[in-house]
């Protein structure tokens, strides 16, 4: 069976924020934490002891303003970090952002009902699609200058 995230048009296709040299960055369609997104390395490999100097500097990278992008945005409190590989042996991150309190995104209130315990498991929320489309557009925006400077610096 075909990697689901190998696939050119996969479901975070409609969520990216970002195709760098090595990694796509989209928002996870669960935005139960509003921010969640996942780090997805374009080759196919499955250990992250696999990934190359490079690869490793522009992980780091995509994430330091992915982080900024977010904090501007919506103020998380922390963040966390995950990556299993269970269903999908592909290796990708997930990101999730952690509030303390309540936050407001286009008149739709989030709450982070696990403040203080591991994210998971969650009750999953997935946004109409104005409301993805929107925040898409939100982290974008936050993003661009990230995007730009990558390509500056010849990556
Ligand atoms: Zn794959």
């Amino acid at each position: 069976m075909e990697c689901e995230m190998c696939k050119e048009e996969n479901k975070w296709s409609e969520w990216q924020i970002g195709e760098f040299q090595y990694w796509k960055a989209a928002l996870n369609p669960d935005q139960r934490y509003l921010g969640r997104f996942l780090l997805m390395l374009k080759r196919h490999t499955e250990d992250l002891l696999d990934t190359t100097p490079q690869e490793r500097e522009e992980f780091f990278d995509i994430l330091e303003r992915m982080k900024s992008a977010l904090k501007q945005l919506f103020f998380p409190d922390k963040f966390n970090y995950f990556s299993f590989g269970n269903e999908i042996p592909h290796l990708h991150f997930h990101i999730i952002p952690r509030y303390a309190g309540p936050r407001e995104f286009q008149g739709v209130i989030f709450q982070d009902q696990r403040w203080g315990k591991g994210p998971l498991p969650n009750e999953e929320y997935v946004p109409s699609f104005e409301l993805r489309d929107a925040l898409v557009k939100a982290v974008k925006e936050k993003s661009i200058p990230f995007a730009t400077s990558l390509q500056t610096r010849g990556m």
